[in-house]
């Protein structure tokens, strides 16, 4: 028997914590942060403290008691007992914050595996946002189609998938009592669908007892634009070309894909592309591994350095992984004077070198991220308030890290398991509703038995 306990991702988006046991053998699938995680106990400023490890999390079940799993000082000022690690894996699927931010609470001693991929993105991160922590662990790195022992009884088979973050895996998990599939987060319409693909193929033959997948746009209905990458890049290539001044951009700052577009973007409309010092040291971090210019040696890419207290651009002011790219500078002052040359990446956080550019009424803002959820996020209202202020021309340009539920749909029928497990959706029913094969809604906590 196999007992799958999910402890988030459930009926919300991301917070993937999946434990899968079959008799002593425990691992986890994920280990992420939902993106309303601790909502109705903390805002703003009202934080859990660093201090108190797992204390706070565990005051509001924002963290599931699972034993044998936390580190000792994580657990050392609340009521649950440290035990050495009896869970044998974490397995991840990927390096979004959803699926990896509370290993930070994990004992050192369980092994995280990852793929190549996810681990440089982990780390660039813990180096280029301060308040970025992952924790002490022993990585072990795998790549697609590799075989993985796990545990006494239990051996993983991670295949890659395509998804907006580079290195995302889905995987196989071989158990005596049969193999269960995780799909991670996936998709079938980006530029890597073959990836996807080799996914399905060998699910599909593996005759599943259960399908974990994500449903991220299950919903009743899908009545946004739909775009491909490609579509993002001949109707974004199309709107620059018919706007002569600045073009801004902003979209999230590790899909790799987009940044490939939007350098294809400017480069079709003879711009030269500005991304921030962050954007260019995980682009040389990566660009042995992926197909991405490097920032160093491109010459239609510039690096936008922000302004530092002196006033000046004085390397010693700067972060030390930012110095590199000194060469390559580009100020406000520059962008200000020729704007119509330039396709500014600017993320929503760094909107005050705005008030420093100065773009000219009418130019163009693509929003090359997911529409805002609800009507009520305060940041898209804020957002909106500076486009007006600054009389910019919004466009909406985006295609989704996420299958569609078309794609879903076709996937599960071609996969064809004896069970689907809908996780990391706010719509587990629809699945019943539009599916032939037995689904089972998962309850927080509550064992699945297979
Ligand atoms: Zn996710
Ligand atoms: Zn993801």
């Amino acid at each position: 028997m196999i007992k799958l306990t999910f402890y988030g991702g459930i009926e919300e988006i991301g917070g993937n914590k999946i434990l899968l046991e079959h008799k002593k053998n425990r691992i986890l699938l994920d280990f992420g942060q939902s993106f309303k995680f601790g909502e109705e106990y903390f805002t703003g400023w009202l934080q859990p403290r660093n201090i108190t490890g797992c204390r706070d999390y565990f005051e509001f079940n924002l963290l599931p008691r699972i034993e044998g799993l936390y580190s000792k000082d994580m657990l050392k000022e609340t009521d649950l007992e440290y035990q050495p690690p009896t869970i044998d894996a974490v397995l991840l699927s990927h390096a979004h914050f959803d699926h990896i931010n509370h290993i930070k609470f994990i004992d050192p001693k369980i092994p995280v595996y990852c793929g190549h991929g996810a681990k440089t993105f982990i780390d660039v991160e813990e180096e280029t946002s301060p308040s970025t922590y992952y924790g002490e662990h022993e990585y072990r790195l795998f790549k697609s189609g590799d075989r993985i022992s796990v545990a006494d009884n239990i051996d993983v088979e991670p295949i890659h998938v395509d998804h907006s973050i580079p290195g995302a895996y889905g995987f196989l998990i071989h158990t005596p009592d049969g193999i269960i599939a995780y799909t991670g987060d996936m998709r079938r319409h980006g530029p890597m669908s073959r990836m996807t693909g080799e996914f399905i193929k060998k699910a599909a033959e593996s005759r599943l007892s259960a399908l974990i997948t994500e449903g991220t746009r299950v919903a009743p209905a899908e009545s946004r634009q739909l775009y491909t990458e490609k579509q993002v890049l001949e109707i974004g290539a199309k709107l620059v070309a018919e706007n002569h001044r600045l073009v801004v951009a902003t979209s999230y700052s590790r899909d790799v894909d987009r940044f490939r577009t939007l350098y294809e973007i400017a480069a079709r409309n003879s711009r030269i592309l500005v991304i921030s010092t962050k954007t260019a040291y995980l682009f040389s971090k990566v660009k042995d591994k992926i197909k991405i210019p490097d920032p160093l040696k491109d010459e239609n890419i510039r690096v936008y350095y922000k302004r530092k207290v002196s006033g000046s651009y004085d390397e010693k002011d700067y972060y030390k992984w930012e110095r590199p790219f000194m060469n390559k500078i580009i100020t406000a002052e520059d962008i200000r004077r020729r704007q119509r040359d330039y396709l500014l990446h600017l993320s929503f956080y760094a909107f005050t070198e705005l008030i420093d550019i100065k773009p000219e009424p009418g130019s163009l803002f693509i929003h090359s991220m997911s529409e805002p959820f609800s009507e009520e996020d305060v940041e898209a209202e804020v957002m909106a308030n500076w486009i007006e202020h600054f009389k910019l021309k919004f466009q909406q340009l985006h295609a989704s890290g996420h299958a569609s539920k078309h794609e879903i749909t076709s996937i599960i029928e071609e996969i064809n398991p004896a069970r689907i497990i809908p996780v990391h959706t706010e719509h587990p029913d629809l699945f019943k509703k539009t599916l032939n094969q037995p689904v089972i809604k998962p309850e927080t906590g509550k064992p699945v038995k297979i």
